[in-house]
């Protein structure tokens, strides 16, 4: 299963720190979807080369692909004769992506019954969601939360599903960036999850599927409508 990690992995001395190689474009990338899934780049907003890329302290080129990769991503659209701007989110584009949530979600907890995969790594990032909605700590839990699914994902050991599942969450954590600003019950979203992880210790096929639905239609909602009117 870890075929790759073998062939990749040798030994290295770990007090010595690897120097930095990761491309620019990727290091540009990362930097920018940071800051449209916070919001600091608000949906609807140009992405100016000339001002990104001084802002950034780095050439137009770099910018150019970042923006090329975000847009692949699907968080930046062309608009004819105007340019690159993050892409807002239609109602429809809001419902589309919790839908399909759904179903990513309720085929991971299925797959996870019927191989009775142990599911003990779940335990962490519930009691890290606790731990944050305690210390109000809003990004923390938004954190923990989105390592509890995509852990359940994980353990459903299917890797396309995990592709896909990433992709549509890059939409997802754009969508929650905005609608947390209006909606934050942390405890709330913290007590969700402990009962699912039980329901597929127990094995309980039934309760297990119903919550994980039942979680994610929490989580869909809030009227779209709302999210798409602070654009
Ligand atoms: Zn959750």
């Amino acid at each position: 299963m870890n075929a790759d990690k073998v062939i990749f992995s040798h030994s290295k001395p770990d007090n010595i720190e690897p120097i930095e190689n990761v491309p620019l474009r990727t290091q540009v990338a990362d930097r920018l979807r940071e800051a449209i899934l916070s919001g600091q780049l608000p949906l609807g907003s140009s992405l100016v080369e000339t001002a990104l890329a001084e802002q950034l302290n780095v050439s137009r080129a770099p910018i150019r692909e970042a923006i090329q990769i975000l847009e692949n991503d699907g968080l930046v659209e062309t608009i004819a004769y105007k340019g690159k701007r993050v892409k807002p989110l239609t109602v429809r584009e809001v419902g589309e992506a919790y839908s399909l949530r759904e179903i990513f979600e309720v085929m991971a907890v299925r797959r996870i019954l019927e191989s009775r995969t142990p599911v003990d790594a779940l335990h962490e990032h519930c009691h890290d969601m606790t731990a944050a909605a305690e210390a109000e700590n809003f990004s923390a839990l938004t954190a923990a939360d989105e390592a509890f699914h995509r852990t359940l994902i994980r353990l459903a050991d299917h890797d396309l599903l995990m592709a896909s599942w990433k992709n549509l969450y890059l939409r997802i954590h754009q969508i929650m960036a905005i609608r947390n600003r209006v909606e934050r019950d942390l405890a709330e979203v913290a007590m969700n999850h402990p009962p699912i992880v039980k329901a597929l210790e127990v094995n309980d096929a039934d309760l297990a599927i119903t919550l994980i639905t039942d979680h994610t239609r929490i989580l869909a909602a809030l009227d779209p409508t709302i999210i798409v009117k602070q654009l």
